[in-house]
């Protein structure tokens, strides 16, 4: 079945609840943005409410087909996204600290200290340690690789 119905087409939203509906690839962009395309922009839906939505035939997450709906936003209601505060950066910047503080001789280290050493390179010098971080790094490389996931 094409994922683009006739019966998606309805921008009146007249079967749908009154919300503006259309088939896959029918909204205009220049108007119509999901949260997702915002974001991309830099942008948040400010508390508007859902402008329109989009309807389509597709895959489902239970691995089966079935009627998929993205929900639109109109961009010029959209806000600039938030910076963080303050507040929140430096919270951020703690807990960044933290994650790279060895427990063992407490220097901040430049990276991140691994959970299953729980101490930096330097206390847990040895070839050993070294040679268990370095399979640990190639295999979730090789994860990463086999689920698509960007490595960091
Ligand atoms: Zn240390």
């Amino acid at each position: 079945m094409s994922r683009i119905l006739a019966a998606f087409m309805d921008p009146a939203g007249v079967n749908h609840g009154g919300l503006p509906t259309t088939h896959w690839g029918g909204a205009d962009r220049e108007v119509y943005a999901t949260r997702r395309q915002l974001a991309l922009d830099g942008l948040q839906p400010n508390r508007q409410p859902i402008a329109a939505q989009i309807v389509w035939w597709g895959v489902t997450g239970r691995g089966g087909y079935g009627e998929r709906v993205a929900f639109l936003y109109r961009r010029d209601l959209a806000a600039p996204k938030r910076p963080a505060t303050p507040a929140q950066l430096a919270a951020l910047e703690k807990a960044n600290r933290a994650r790279r503080t060895c427990s063992t001789c407490t220097v901040v280290q430049t990276y991140v200290i691994p959970r299953w050493l729980g101490e930096c390179f330097a206390c847990h010098a040895s070839d050993e340690a070294w040679a268990d971080y370095q399979a640990r790094e190639a295999r979730e490389n090789a994860t990463d690789r086999l689920t698509g996931r960007e490595a960091a």
